[in-house]
């Protein structure tokens, strides 16, 4: 019993990490690589995710990558299964981060908005 309360306990934090989120205090406005506005997003009470401020439709995102707003405020990364089929969603900054390896080819819409920031941060970073 006391391993089950131990999971429980423990279980907020460890999807908070595979999210990539940080606790609130520690997550600034803006991207620390290319220095951006970023999007906050509570996943939970104590964790934000940085994410991109654009919502796009959910077939525009890889299906690993999509966050829904719920009825709660707090987003939850979900494959998007059970939505309506024009359901948009939310993706991570780091997808479109310019000074990141940038999305798949095979998702135009994240792509355009990476070249779009990486044009518009020219001349920062490497
Ligand atoms: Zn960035």
């Amino acid at each position: 019993m006391e391993d089950f309360q131990g999971a429980l306990a423990k279980e907020p934090f460890t999807r908070a990490m595979e999210c990539g989120a940080l606790q609130k205090k520690a997550l600034g406005p803006n991207c620390d690589r290319c220095g951006l506005p970023w999007a906050r997003f509570p996943i939970d009470a104590h964790y934000w995710v940085a994410l991109d401020g654009h919502e796009v439709s959910m077939w525009d995102v890889p299906e690993n990558e999509r966050w829904f707003v719920g009825s709660d405020g707090y987003v939850v990364k979900d494959a998007g299964m059970g939505m309506p089929a024009d359901a948009d969603c939310l993706f991570a900054h780091g997808i479109v981060c310019p000074l990141g390896d940038g999305p798949d080819h095979s998702y135009p819409i994240l792509l355009e908005l990476y070249q779009e920031y990486r044009r518009s941060t020219r001349g920062f970073g490497p």
